[in-house]
Protein backbone atom coordinates (compact mmCIF):
# COMPACT_ATOMS: atom_id res chain seq x y z
CA UNK A 1 0.00 0.00 0.00
CA UNK A 2 1.38 3.37 -0.86
CA UNK A 3 2.48 5.54 2.96
CA UNK A 4 -0.19 8.13 1.90
CA UNK A 5 -3.19 5.58 0.71
CA UNK A 6 -6.68 6.42 2.21
CA UNK A 7 -7.85 4.82 4.85
CA UNK A 8 -10.48 6.26 7.00
CA UNK A 9 -9.86 7.52 10.58
CA UNK A 10 -11.36 5.86 13.74
CA UNK A 11 -11.34 7.53 17.09
CA UNK A 12 -9.01 4.93 18.55
CA UNK A 13 -6.46 5.45 15.35
CA UNK A 14 -6.56 9.25 15.14
CA UNK A 15 -4.20 10.27 17.92
CA UNK A 16 -1.16 7.74 16.27
CA UNK A 17 -2.14 8.75 12.74
CA UNK A 18 -2.29 12.67 12.81
CA UNK A 19 -0.38 12.61 16.52
CA UNK A 20 2.76 13.49 14.81
CA UNK A 21 1.76 16.65 12.75
CA UNK A 22 3.29 19.71 14.43
CA UNK A 23 0.00 21.97 13.76
CA UNK A 24 -2.17 19.64 15.27
CA UNK A 25 -0.04 19.15 18.49
CA UNK A 26 0.93 22.98 18.77
CA UNK A 27 -3.24 22.85 19.33
CA UNK A 28 -3.84 20.00 21.63
CA UNK A 29 -0.38 19.31 23.19
CA UNK A 30 0.90 15.14 23.49
CA UNK A 31 -1.25 12.88 21.74
CA UNK A 32 -1.40 10.73 24.32
CA UNK A 33 -3.48 13.06 25.97
CA UNK A 34 -6.09 13.06 23.17
CA UNK A 35 -9.76 12.37 24.06
CA UNK A 36 -11.51 11.41 20.71
CA UNK A 37 -15.21 11.24 19.89
CA UNK A 38 -16.89 10.80 16.41
CA UNK A 39 -19.10 13.23 16.36
CA UNK A 40 -20.63 13.29 13.02
CA UNK A 41 -24.46 13.90 12.89
CA UNK A 42 -24.25 14.44 9.39
CA UNK A 43 -25.25 12.51 6.18
CA UNK A 44 -21.64 12.35 4.60
CA UNK A 45 -18.73 12.45 6.01
CA UNK A 46 -16.68 11.43 9.45
CA UNK A 47 -16.23 14.12 12.05
CA UNK A 48 -13.94 13.66 15.44
CA UNK A 49 -13.69 16.42 18.08
CA UNK A 50 -10.10 15.54 19.40
CA UNK A 51 -9.57 17.18 22.98
CA UNK A 52 -6.30 17.30 24.39
CA UNK A 53 -4.06 18.99 27.33
CA UNK A 54 -4.34 22.25 25.76
CA UNK A 55 -7.60 22.30 23.60
CA UNK A 56 -9.73 20.94 20.89
CA UNK A 57 -9.54 20.63 16.95
CA UNK A 58 -12.50 19.01 14.46
CA UNK A 59 -11.10 16.67 11.90
CA UNK A 60 -12.88 15.78 9.17
CA UNK A 61 -12.78 13.19 6.67
CA UNK A 62 -14.59 12.36 4.00
CA UNK A 63 -15.77 8.59 2.85
CA UNK A 64 -15.83 7.43 -0.51
CA UNK A 65 -19.70 6.78 0.05
CA UNK A 66 -22.34 8.02 2.05
CA UNK A 67 -22.86 7.80 5.31
CA UNK A 68 -25.93 7.43 5.62
CA UNK A 69 -26.53 5.35 2.83
CA UNK A 70 -23.43 3.41 2.77
CA UNK A 71 -21.05 1.74 0.16
CA UNK A 72 -24.29 1.47 -2.17
CA UNK A 73 -24.25 5.25 -3.36
CA UNK A 74 -20.34 6.36 -3.82
CA UNK A 75 -19.31 9.86 -3.55
CA UNK A 76 -16.46 10.75 -4.29
CA UNK A 77 -13.47 11.73 -1.47
CA UNK A 78 -12.37 15.19 -3.32
CA UNK A 79 -15.52 16.69 -1.93
CA UNK A 80 -12.96 17.32 0.97
CA UNK A 81 -10.69 19.60 -1.80
CA UNK A 82 -13.82 21.47 -2.45
CA UNK A 83 -14.57 21.89 1.04
CA UNK A 84 -10.91 22.95 1.95
CA UNK A 85 -10.85 25.70 -0.82
CA UNK A 86 -13.90 26.99 -0.02
CA UNK A 87 -13.52 27.34 4.14
CA UNK A 88 -10.14 28.79 2.77
CA UNK A 89 -11.76 31.87 0.36
CA UNK A 90 -14.98 32.13 2.93
CA UNK A 91 -12.34 33.37 5.60
CA UNK A 92 -10.80 35.56 3.17
CA UNK A 93 -14.14 36.95 2.96
CA UNK A 94 -15.37 37.06 6.32
CA UNK A 95 -12.92 36.44 8.33
CA UNK A 96 -13.71 34.53 11.71
CA UNK A 97 -17.42 33.75 10.72
CA UNK A 98 -15.81 29.80 9.51
CA UNK A 99 -13.82 27.60 11.55
CA UNK A 100 -9.80 27.78 10.73
CA UNK A 101 -8.24 25.34 8.65
CA UNK A 102 -5.58 24.40 10.49
CA UNK A 103 -4.34 21.26 8.21
CA UNK A 104 -5.09 19.56 5.37
CA UNK A 105 -4.69 16.34 3.54
CA UNK A 106 -5.82 15.80 0.19
CA UNK A 107 -5.20 11.52 -0.10
CA UNK A 108 -6.98 11.21 2.94
CA UNK A 109 -9.66 13.69 2.21
CA UNK A 110 -9.36 15.03 5.64
CA UNK A 111 -9.15 18.54 7.28
CA UNK A 112 -8.11 19.47 10.37
CA UNK A 113 -9.97 22.64 11.56
CA UNK A 114 -10.73 25.41 14.62
CA UNK A 115 -12.91 23.45 17.34
CA UNK A 116 -16.67 25.41 17.72
CA UNK A 117 -16.57 25.08 21.46
CA UNK A 118 -19.71 24.83 22.78
CA UNK A 119 -21.07 25.60 19.69
CA UNK A 120 -24.64 23.67 18.61
CA UNK A 121 -26.42 23.36 15.44
CA UNK A 122 -28.67 26.14 14.61
CA UNK A 123 -31.37 23.57 13.70
CA UNK A 124 -31.59 22.29 17.45
CA UNK A 125 -31.36 25.33 18.77
CA UNK A 126 -34.12 26.43 16.81
CA UNK A 127 -36.24 23.68 17.83
CA UNK A 128 -35.48 24.25 21.78
CA UNK A 129 -36.80 27.28 21.10
CA UNK A 130 -33.63 29.49 21.72
CA UNK A 131 -33.24 33.39 20.33
CA UNK A 132 -29.92 34.66 19.00
CA UNK A 133 -29.07 38.38 18.73
CA UNK A 134 -27.96 39.33 15.54
CA UNK A 135 -28.41 35.96 13.92
CA UNK A 136 -30.22 37.82 10.51
CA UNK A 137 -27.53 40.01 10.62
CA UNK A 138 -24.54 38.47 11.33
CA UNK A 139 -26.13 35.40 8.42
CA UNK A 140 -27.15 37.85 5.80
CA UNK A 141 -23.80 39.77 6.19
CA UNK A 142 -21.67 36.34 5.71
CA UNK A 143 -24.20 36.33 2.37
CA UNK A 144 -22.91 39.74 1.08
CA UNK A 145 -19.34 39.11 1.52
CA UNK A 146 -18.87 35.61 0.05
CA UNK A 147 -21.21 36.12 -2.70
CA UNK A 148 -19.84 39.80 -3.62
CA UNK A 149 -16.10 39.06 -3.36
CA UNK A 150 -16.70 35.69 -4.97
CA UNK A 151 -18.15 37.26 -7.98
CA UNK A 152 -16.76 39.28 -10.87
CA UNK A 153 -18.49 42.26 -9.20
CA UNK A 154 -14.71 42.17 -6.62
CA UNK A 155 -12.27 39.59 -7.87
CA UNK A 156 -10.21 40.00 -11.26
CA UNK A 157 -11.09 38.15 -13.88
CA UNK A 158 -7.90 35.53 -13.91
CA UNK A 159 -8.59 34.78 -10.39
CA UNK A 160 -12.04 34.63 -10.36
CA UNK A 161 -11.69 32.40 -13.82
CA UNK A 162 -9.65 30.02 -12.25
CA UNK A 163 -12.35 29.90 -9.38
CA UNK A 164 -14.70 28.93 -11.84
CA UNK A 165 -12.67 26.30 -13.32
CA UNK A 166 -11.56 24.57 -9.79
CA UNK A 167 -15.22 24.55 -8.11
CA UNK A 168 -16.07 23.14 -11.72
CA UNK A 169 -14.81 20.21 -10.62
CA UNK A 170 -17.58 19.75 -7.72
CA UNK A 171 -19.64 17.53 -10.21
CA UNK A 172 -20.98 15.18 -8.04
CA UNK A 173 -22.28 16.98 -4.91
CA UNK A 174 -23.67 19.76 -7.89
CA UNK A 175 -25.57 16.78 -8.85
CA UNK A 176 -27.29 15.94 -5.82
CA UNK A 177 -28.51 19.35 -5.70
CA UNK A 178 -29.26 19.47 -8.77
CA UNK A 179 -31.54 15.92 -8.98
CA UNK A 180 -32.73 16.05 -4.96
CA UNK A 181 -33.68 19.81 -5.19
CA UNK A 182 -34.93 20.48 -8.86
CA UNK A 183 -36.29 17.27 -10.08
CA UNK A 184 -36.68 14.05 -7.94
CA UNK A 185 -39.35 15.51 -5.83
CA UNK A 186 -41.70 15.64 -8.77
CA UNK A 187 -41.72 12.04 -9.76
CA UNK A 188 -41.53 8.69 -8.01
CA UNK A 189 -37.49 8.56 -6.82
CA UNK A 190 -35.84 5.64 -5.76
CA UNK A 191 -34.75 8.46 -3.01
CA UNK A 192 -37.93 9.36 -2.22
CA UNK A 193 -39.69 9.08 1.14
CA UNK A 194 -42.71 10.97 2.74
CA UNK A 195 -45.27 10.03 5.35
CA UNK A 196 -48.55 8.76 3.53
CA UNK A 197 -50.53 11.87 5.11
CA UNK A 198 -48.75 14.08 2.47
CA UNK A 199 -50.18 12.05 -0.45
CA UNK A 200 -52.27 14.35 -1.86
CA UNK A 201 -50.44 17.07 -1.74
CA UNK A 202 -47.46 14.79 -3.35
CA UNK A 203 -49.76 13.90 -6.01
CA UNK A 204 -50.59 17.34 -7.03
CA UNK A 205 -47.02 18.77 -7.25
CA UNK A 206 -46.36 15.77 -10.03
CA UNK A 207 -49.28 16.80 -11.42
CA UNK A 208 -48.31 20.75 -12.19
CA UNK A 209 -46.91 21.09 -14.86
CA UNK A 210 -46.23 24.34 -14.59
CA UNK A 211 -44.43 24.16 -11.48
CA UNK A 212 -42.30 21.33 -12.98
CA UNK A 213 -41.24 24.14 -15.49
CA UNK A 214 -40.74 26.43 -13.05
CA UNK A 215 -38.34 23.88 -10.77
CA UNK A 216 -36.88 22.79 -14.05
CA UNK A 217 -36.05 27.26 -15.12
CA UNK A 218 -34.72 27.35 -11.51
CA UNK A 219 -32.26 25.02 -12.28
CA UNK A 220 -31.01 26.39 -15.17
CA UNK A 221 -30.01 29.05 -13.37
CA UNK A 222 -28.58 27.05 -10.64
CA UNK A 223 -26.85 25.42 -12.99
CA UNK A 224 -25.50 28.01 -15.46
CA UNK A 225 -25.65 31.43 -13.93
CA UNK A 226 -21.79 31.08 -12.29
CA UNK A 227 -22.35 34.59 -10.79
CA UNK A 228 -20.37 33.39 -7.66
CA UNK A 229 -18.81 30.73 -4.86
CA UNK A 230 -21.37 29.59 -3.37
CA UNK A 231 -21.82 28.08 0.11
CA UNK A 232 -24.09 25.55 -1.71
CA UNK A 233 -25.75 23.61 1.27
CA UNK A 234 -26.84 26.81 3.37
CA UNK A 235 -29.17 25.25 5.63
CA UNK A 236 -29.58 25.97 9.37
CA UNK A 237 -27.86 22.33 10.00
CA UNK A 238 -24.93 24.42 8.37
CA UNK A 239 -24.74 27.09 11.13
CA UNK A 240 -23.56 26.70 14.73
CA UNK A 241 -24.44 28.76 17.54
CA UNK A 242 -23.44 29.99 21.16
CA UNK A 243 -25.43 32.50 22.65
CA UNK A 244 -25.15 35.53 20.01
CA UNK A 245 -21.98 34.31 17.88
CA UNK A 246 -22.95 32.12 14.70
CA UNK A 247 -20.40 30.44 12.42
CA UNK A 248 -20.92 28.78 9.57
CA UNK A 249 -19.58 24.75 8.65
CA UNK A 250 -19.90 22.58 5.58
CA UNK A 251 -19.32 24.29 2.84
CA UNK A 252 -18.53 20.77 0.62
CA UNK A 253 -21.39 21.52 -2.54
CA UNK A 254 -19.51 24.63 -3.01
CA UNK A 255 -19.91 25.50 -6.77
CA UNK A 256 -20.20 29.08 -8.92
CA UNK A 257 -23.95 29.49 -9.30
CA UNK A 258 -26.42 32.37 -8.49
CA UNK A 259 -26.14 34.50 -5.39
CA UNK A 260 -29.86 33.94 -4.55
CA UNK A 261 -29.34 29.95 -3.83
CA UNK A 262 -27.80 30.63 -0.16
CA UNK A 263 -29.83 33.52 0.86
CA UNK A 264 -33.10 31.53 -0.49
CA UNK A 265 -31.97 27.84 1.22
CA UNK A 266 -31.46 29.95 4.03
CA UNK A 267 -35.06 32.29 4.24
CA UNK A 268 -36.53 28.40 3.71
CA UNK A 269 -34.93 26.60 6.48
CA UNK A 270 -36.17 29.63 8.65
CA UNK A 271 -39.62 29.59 7.38
CA UNK A 272 -39.67 25.83 7.89
CA UNK A 273 -38.61 26.27 11.18
CA UNK A 274 -41.39 29.02 11.84
CA UNK A 275 -43.73 26.18 10.43
CA UNK A 276 -42.73 23.52 12.73
CA UNK A 277 -43.02 25.33 16.32
CA UNK A 278 -46.58 24.07 17.22
CA UNK A 279 -44.45 20.55 16.72
CA UNK A 280 -42.05 21.12 18.99
CA UNK A 281 -43.79 22.66 22.45
CA UNK A 282 -46.52 24.70 23.33
CA UNK A 283 -47.02 28.69 23.49
CA UNK A 284 -44.39 29.20 20.30
CA UNK A 285 -46.44 32.10 18.66
CA UNK A 286 -43.95 34.73 20.44
CA UNK A 287 -40.71 32.47 19.06
CA UNK A 288 -42.37 32.31 15.25
CA UNK A 289 -42.38 36.16 14.96
CA UNK A 290 -38.73 35.98 16.32
CA UNK A 291 -37.74 33.40 13.61
CA UNK A 292 -39.73 35.73 10.76
CA UNK A 293 -37.81 38.83 12.28
CA UNK A 294 -34.73 36.74 11.69
CA UNK A 295 -35.68 36.56 8.06
CA UNK A 296 -36.22 39.93 7.14
CA UNK A 297 -33.00 40.93 9.09
CA UNK A 298 -30.79 38.48 7.24
CA UNK A 299 -32.07 40.25 4.05
CA UNK A 300 -31.74 43.74 5.77
CA UNK A 301 -28.53 42.56 6.67
CA UNK A 302 -27.17 41.29 2.91
CA UNK A 303 -28.32 44.60 1.67
CA UNK A 304 -26.88 46.91 3.95
CA UNK A 305 -23.37 44.49 3.31
CA UNK A 306 -23.96 44.36 -0.07
CA UNK A 307 -24.77 48.05 -0.97
CA UNK A 308 -21.69 48.79 1.39
CA UNK A 309 -19.06 46.40 -0.65
CA UNK A 310 -20.85 47.65 -4.17
CA UNK A 311 -19.85 51.13 -3.34
CA UNK A 312 -16.53 50.54 -1.87
CA UNK A 313 -15.40 47.38 -3.61
CA UNK A 314 -16.54 47.08 -7.07
CA UNK A 315 -12.91 46.46 -8.18
CA UNK A 316 -14.00 43.38 -10.97
CA UNK A 317 -15.34 43.59 -14.47
CA UNK A 318 -18.35 44.01 -14.16
CA UNK A 319 -20.28 47.64 -13.76
CA UNK A 320 -16.69 49.02 -13.47
CA UNK A 321 -16.62 52.52 -12.03
CA UNK A 322 -15.00 54.26 -15.54
CA UNK A 323 -18.81 53.66 -16.46
CA UNK A 324 -20.64 55.80 -13.81
CA UNK A 325 -18.93 56.88 -10.60
CA UNK A 326 -16.05 58.81 -13.13
CA UNK A 327 -18.12 60.39 -15.32
CA UNK A 328 -20.11 61.50 -12.44
CA UNK A 329 -23.38 59.11 -12.81
CA UNK A 330 -22.60 57.48 -9.25
CA UNK A 331 -26.67 57.37 -9.33
CA UNK A 332 -26.55 55.20 -12.35
CA UNK A 333 -24.20 52.58 -10.66
CA UNK A 334 -27.15 52.74 -7.57
CA UNK A 335 -29.73 52.40 -10.19
CA UNK A 336 -28.10 49.12 -11.24
CA UNK A 337 -27.09 48.00 -7.07
CA UNK A 338 -30.81 48.24 -6.72
CA UNK A 339 -31.79 45.78 -9.97
CA UNK A 340 -29.09 43.67 -8.53
CA UNK A 341 -30.26 43.38 -5.72
CA UNK A 342 -33.98 42.97 -6.90
CA UNK A 343 -32.72 40.47 -9.02
CA UNK A 344 -31.02 38.37 -5.74
CA UNK A 345 -34.50 38.60 -3.66
CA UNK A 346 -36.21 37.52 -7.02
CA UNK A 347 -33.78 34.15 -7.38
CA UNK A 348 -33.90 33.53 -3.35
CA UNK A 349 -37.73 33.59 -2.79
CA UNK A 350 -37.44 31.40 -6.11
CA UNK A 351 -34.90 28.77 -4.79
CA UNK A 352 -36.04 29.32 -1.41
CA UNK A 353 -39.17 28.27 -2.04
CA UNK A 354 -37.88 24.82 -3.78
CA UNK A 355 -36.02 24.08 -0.89
CA UNK A 356 -39.23 24.53 1.32
CA UNK A 357 -40.79 22.06 -0.99
CA UNK A 358 -38.09 19.40 -0.69
CA UNK A 359 -37.86 19.73 3.09
CA UNK A 360 -41.12 19.50 3.71
CA UNK A 361 -42.13 15.94 3.83
CA UNK A 362 -42.72 14.55 6.86
CA UNK A 363 -42.41 17.63 9.16
CA UNK A 364 -45.15 18.29 11.74
CA UNK A 365 -46.00 21.81 10.41
CA UNK A 366 -48.48 24.16 10.23
CA UNK A 367 -49.29 26.42 7.61
CA UNK A 368 -47.76 29.64 7.31
CA UNK A 369 -50.15 31.76 7.23
CA UNK A 370 -50.31 35.09 4.50
CA UNK A 371 -50.27 37.31 7.71
CA UNK A 372 -47.33 36.35 8.92
CA UNK A 373 -45.76 35.96 5.57
CA UNK A 374 -46.64 39.50 4.98
CA UNK A 375 -45.10 40.45 8.57
CA UNK A 376 -41.81 38.42 7.41
CA UNK A 377 -41.30 40.53 3.94
CA UNK A 378 -43.61 43.34 3.90
CA UNK A 379 -46.59 43.18 1.60
CA UNK A 380 -44.55 44.44 -1.28
CA UNK A 381 -43.10 40.96 -2.09
CA UNK A 382 -45.75 38.38 -3.06
CA UNK A 383 -43.60 35.28 -4.36
CA UNK A 384 -46.26 33.47 -6.72
CA UNK A 385 -45.16 30.17 -5.68
CA UNK A 386 -45.23 30.68 -1.79
CA UNK A 387 -48.05 28.95 -1.37
CA UNK A 388 -46.10 25.62 -1.60
CA UNK A 389 -43.84 26.42 1.53
CA UNK A 390 -47.48 27.42 2.98
CA UNK A 391 -48.84 23.58 2.41
CA UNK A 392 -45.95 22.20 3.85
P1 LIG B 1 -21.45 16.61 7.00
O1 LIG B 1 -20.77 17.16 5.80
O2 LIG B 1 -21.32 15.13 7.10
O3 LIG B 1 -22.85 17.10 7.14
P2 LIG B 1 -20.65 18.59 8.99
O4 LIG B 1 -19.47 19.42 8.57
O5 LIG B 1 -21.98 19.22 8.86
O6 LIG B 1 -20.60 17.17 8.26
O7 LIG B 1 -20.39 18.14 10.49
C1 LIG B 1 -21.25 17.23 11.15
C2 LIG B 1 -21.42 17.65 12.60
O8 LIG B 1 -20.17 17.72 13.25
C3 LIG B 1 -22.03 19.03 12.74
O9 LIG B 1 -23.43 18.94 12.72
C4 LIG B 1 -21.51 19.47 14.07
O10 LIG B 1 -22.30 18.93 15.12
C5 LIG B 1 -20.14 18.83 14.13
N1 LIG B 1 -19.08 19.76 13.68
C6 LIG B 1 -18.63 19.92 12.42
N2 LIG B 1 -17.65 20.84 12.36
C7 LIG B 1 -17.48 21.29 13.62
C8 LIG B 1 -16.59 22.24 14.24
N3 LIG B 1 -15.68 22.92 13.52
N4 LIG B 1 -16.68 22.43 15.58
C9 LIG B 1 -17.59 21.73 16.30
N5 LIG B 1 -18.44 20.82 15.80
C10 LIG B 1 -18.39 20.59 14.47
MG1 LIG C 1 -23.48 19.02 7.42
MG1 LIG D 1 -9.38 33.56 10.75
MG1 LIG E 1 -21.81 18.28 4.40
Amino acid sequence: MKPDAYVPLTAETLPQRLGGLPVLRERSGDPSTWRVREVGDGNLNLVFIVEGETGGIVVKQALPYVRLVGESWPLPLRRSFFEYHALRRQDARDPGRVPEVIHFDEPQAMIAMEYLDGHIILRRSLIEGNRHEGLGESLGTFCARTLFRGSDLSMGAAERKADLALFSGNVELCDITEALVFTEPYFDAPLNRHSPALDPIVRELRADATLKIESQRLKTAFAARAETMLHGDLHTGSVMVKGDLARVIDPEFATYGPMGFDVGMLVANFLMAHCAQPGHGPDRADYQEWILSVVRTLWVGFEREFTRLWRAERTGMLFPRTLFEDQGQAWAAEAARERWLGQVWRDALGFGDWSATVASSGWPTTPTSKASRTRAFGPAARPRRWCLAARC
